[in-house]
């Protein structure tokens, strides 16, 4: 299938596409390269252009007979969201609402969309299955719920199938390890512990130490990339035939942010400072994942649920690339 993959020299973007090459697909990468790397698209047709400017969208989405679209160019921040909502709300909002109008004009109508767990707040039930109340604590996950009510509306008109595909914590590094994380500035978990690691930075910081959890740290789900983008493409079969599709996709299993320094200590053999700072506002003390609905409907199973194996590829990464992507 012809797949434009909006947001493709990200990093979520790069590993679906090369996942989409790999798997014989025909994936067109489209970004403005805000935030992405040129680097981190290989062999296959890139775009420059902005999914916010209807015409461009419309004529790249013709001019390419695209079949499906892929939307993976969302600001991702949640501290800088709270600080600039209106460019979260144009971003990841109104540039969406342009792209699925390029898509409407151009009958194309499957949807693959990149949400997030931020979509349900501060939740009381964990692990969490999508059904929970969604109630987003900051303009992120409150942005993120705005396009899938969106993609609701325009699904109840027959004009758009979509899958909405709520991410818990994606990390490691796809394609033998060459397609990672490198955002500028960092502010993940744990490409901030492996930079520590290869004395990059000076330590690493935990934002709160007195948390409900059993070593008082947040616990989250951390999924390896590959195995997320292989729920993509399963999602992307299944709109052949449905119209709407919401799933979460994690492990499961929850890490605390003690465990994962370990495990970088234990992947790198390297030891660094750890300061114990303030939480960080708006972080939940646990998000894990209830994917049961994904394994059972998509038949999508986890491959790296190992924190150690994920933690592997991302430092493999880290070390092959140790200034991020070159362009
Ligand atoms: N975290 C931390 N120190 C950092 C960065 C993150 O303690 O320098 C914590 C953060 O508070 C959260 C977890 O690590 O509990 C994962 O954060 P990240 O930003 O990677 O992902 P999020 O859960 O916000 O999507």
């Amino acid at each position: 299938m012809r797949v434009l993959v909006c947001g493709g020299a990200g990093y979520i973007g790069s590993n679906m596409t090369a996942m989409l090459r790999r798997e014989g697909h025909e994936p067109v990468v489209f970004d403005n390269l805000s935030k992405g790397h040129r680097g981190a698209v290989k062999n296959v047709q890139f775009v420059l252009g902005d999914f916010g400017d209807f015409d461009f969208t419309f004529e790249t989405l013709q001019k390419y007979q695209i079949e499906a679209v892929m939307h993976f160019a969302a600001f991702i921040e949640v501290g800088e969201s709270v600080q600039q909502p209106l460019q979260y709300y144009e971003n990841n909002v109104s540039k969406t609402r342009t792209l699925l109008a390029a898509m409407e004009k151009a009958e194309i109508n499957k949807f693959v969309f990149s949400s997030t767990a931020a979509v349900y707040g501060m939740p009381d039930t964990i692990p969490i299955t999508e059904d929970v109340t969604k109630a987003p604590i900051n303009p992120y996950g409150e942005t993120k719920w705005a396009v899938e009510r969106m993609c609701h509306f325009l699904s109840q008109t027959g004009r758009m199938n979509y899958a909405a595909l709520r991410y818990f914590n994606a990390c490691g590094a796809g394609q033998g390890g060459t397609l990672g994380e490198d955002h500028r500035p960092e502010s993940h978990l744990i490409p901030l512990i492996i930079q520590a690691a290869m004395g990059k930075r000076d330590s690493i910081k935990i934002f709160g130490t007195d948390y409900p959890t059993e070593d008082g740290t947040c616990v989250r789900d951390y999924i390896h990339i590959e195995d997320l983008c292989k729920a993509h493409l399963l999602a992307l079969k299944k709109l052949d035939s449905e119209s709407e599709l919401v799933y979460n996709l994690g492990n499961g299993t929850g890490y605390s942010v003690r465990q994962v320094i370990d495990t970088v200590r234990k992947v790198s053999g390297k030891d660094f400072n750890v300061e114990e700072t303030d939480r960080r506002p708006g972080d939940p003390p646990v998000l894990t994942a209830d994917a049961a609905k994904a394994r059972n409907e998509l038949g999508w199973s986890t491959h790296f649920p190992e924190l150690e194996t994920i933690i592997e590829s991302a430092w493999e990464f880290h070390n092959t690339h140790p200034n991020g992507y070159e362009d």
